[in-house]
């Protein structure tokens, strides 16, 4: 197949990348580069199933793919607060050109939606019907309601036009090629404790998150797309929950060195606590996360340990 991966560029999409071409299929990858690297996907530049497109996906497009993956929008905090303006954007308007696109191509269309639809969740863990507690005016609120606006174009593109859809509904995930620079928690402990920097605890480290080895969530992606039994929404993501003092201890343990923790304060909307119920994703993709977090943190510190030349 012929796929478009918008967001290609970035730390999930050029794992996907990977994954599709190893597959057979032909990529191609588009891109505006506001968070992504050309470095994470230097090694596929000279592929010749291999494709790059510098673009905004504000912008309309127009492509022939059988598969569109879209996944363009900064995930991390920092980075989608810089200009949260353009984030909303990015999600709606790149929806609606996806869809767009889909509906005239009759492409298979996947929406990378995110946890964050459940915003400072009063159920958990977080089942797939649950509505979410979010707040629409904060800090957060560019990203969770651009990415629920997404959920509704989607659907109503399904129900209306008869758009194939796959959503999909990403906890925390982590791995390499994350940002050094890119402000979620697993790479900032990571990177501050290679560094010998205290570990930048926000609050008092007891809110909870459950972090995803990329290559599980990558196998749940190509799953859920390829399967018929379901359109979603659909929670991906790994059950283990862990408080964010944990997170911390088994990144200093591992690293070794000289690292302490320090306490800064905890920003505005920060979720209490996040695990996914993935009863959707056993039934209907026989999909399991298999890579256990202390075998995944070791494998992205060795990964940064490279990057960073430490
Ligand atoms: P990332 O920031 O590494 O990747 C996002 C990519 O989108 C980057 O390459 C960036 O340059 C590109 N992009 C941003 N705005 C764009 C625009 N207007 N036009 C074209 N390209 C644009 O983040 P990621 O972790 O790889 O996340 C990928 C997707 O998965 C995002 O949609 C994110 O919301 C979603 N997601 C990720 C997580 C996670 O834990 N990694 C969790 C939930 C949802
Ligand atoms: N966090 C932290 N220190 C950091 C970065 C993040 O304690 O240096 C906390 C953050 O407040 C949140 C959790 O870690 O409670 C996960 O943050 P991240 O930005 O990775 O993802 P999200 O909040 O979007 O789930």
């Amino acid at each position: 197949m012929r796929i478009l991966i918008t967001g290609g560029a970035g730390f999930l999409g050029s794992h996907l990348s990977d994954r599709l071409l190893a597959d057979g299929h032909e990529v191609i990858c588009l891109d505006n580069f506001f968070t992504g690297r050309k470095s994470n996907i230097q090694h596929l530049l000279s592929h010749p199933r291999f494709e790059l497109i510098r673009h905004d996906v504000i912008d309309p497009f127009k492509v022939e793919a059988d598969q569109i993956y879209n996944l363009a929008c900064p995930a991390s905090p920092p980075h989608y607060q810089f200009n949260p303006i353009k984030t909303t954007k990015t999600s709606v308007m790149g929806a609606i050109n996806c869809l767009g696109l889909a509906k005239r191509t009759r492409a298979r269309v996947f929406q990378a939606s995110t946890s964050e639809v459940y915003g400072d969740p009063e159920i958990h863990p977080q089942v797939e019907s649950y509505w979410g507690n979010v707040n629409p005016i904060g800090r957060r609120s560019c990203y969770d309601e651009g990415k629920r606006c997404a959920e509704t174009l989607f659907f109503d593109y399904h129900r209306e036009n008869g758009v194939d859809i796959r959503v999909i509904r990403i906890f925390n995930t982590y791995g390499p090629r994350m940002h050094p620079n890119d402000g979620r928690v697993v790479s900032n402990f990571i990177v501050q404790a290679l560094r010998g920097q205290d570990l930048t605890i926000y609050g008092d480290g007891s809110q909870t998150r459950s972090f995803c080895y990329v290559d599980d969530l990558v196998d749940g992606f190509v799953r859920f797309m390829n399967q018929t039994a379901t359109v979603g929404p659909l929670n991906l993501g790994n059950p283990g929950e862990f408080t964010m003092l944990e997170l911390a201890e088994i990144i200093l343990k591992q690293v070794g060195g000289t690292a302490k923790i320090t306490h800064l304060p905890l920003p505005a909307d920060d979720p209490k606590q996040r695990r996914p119920d993935i009863s959707l994703a056993r039934k209907h993709l026989g999909w399991e996360p298999r890579v256990p977090l202390a075998e995944g943190i070791a494998r992205t510190i060795a990964y940064f340990r490279t990057e960073l030349g430490i």
